[in-house]
């Protein structure tokens, strides 16, 4: 059997552990730091981290139209800081997003870094409702979304986690989480 090959964007932020994830549920991983790399694979994740030092680096490195287009046409998923580039729009100082997702989000919604915290939210992407233990690091808040999109799971009444198509954003960092379950979610997903 040919083993997936799926890329996480590694220019700044929490890859390291969605590429253990990754591994062990049978994928080849590259990371992810030019444009050739993203020729390479079929799938790719954007970690959690500083959404305005990856679009920096991003642009820095000239990589932020081949990301664009990559995601345009490949499945692909944004956690926390990954979300937000996945955007529509940003409502936050009108930052530039890759506008791939019909969906508004604003950052750093729940209070400083020391604010973070954990919580049991409801996976409810497929036929049986999975909990799932969700991190939320200086998270962003989905504010608005169109109607190509599905919230999978949600918090306090906002979406944490929409899918649109092959592609997913969640708000909370689910790499911190025990199981590899949203991962495998989105290796389902065509
Ligand atoms: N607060 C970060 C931002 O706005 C996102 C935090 C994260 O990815 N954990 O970019």
């Amino acid at each position: 059997m040919i083993k997936e090959c799926v890329g996480v964007l590694a220019i700044q932020g929490a890859f390291e552990k969605h590429r253990k994830i990754l591994t062990s549920l049978g994928c080849n991983v590259i990371l992810v730091k030019t444009i050739d790399d993203l020729s390479n694979i079929n799938r790719l994740i954007i970690p959690g981290g500083e959404s305005t030092s990856m679009r920096i680096m991003l642009k820095k490195h000239l990589l932020w139209d081949a990301l664009k287009d990559f995601c345009n046409k490949k499945p692909v998923m944004g956690t926390c800081a990954g979300a937000i580039l996945l955007a529509s729009k940003i409502d936050y100082g009108n930052e530039e997003a890759l506008e791939i997702m019909d969906f508004i989000i604003t950052r750093n919604s729940y209070g400083r870094q020391i604010d973070s915290f954990t919580s049991d939210i409801a996976f409810t992407g497929t036929n049986s409702e999975a909990i799932i233990s969700a991190h939320f690091i200086r998270a962003p808040k989905i504010l608005d979304f169109g109607s190509q999109v599905n919230a999978l799971a949600s918090f306090e009444g906002s979406p944490v986690l929409v899918q649109q198509g092959n592609k997913l954003a969640c708000t909370f960092h689910p790499e911190l989480s025990d199981c590899s379950f949203i991962h495998s979610y989105f290796l389902s997903l065509s």
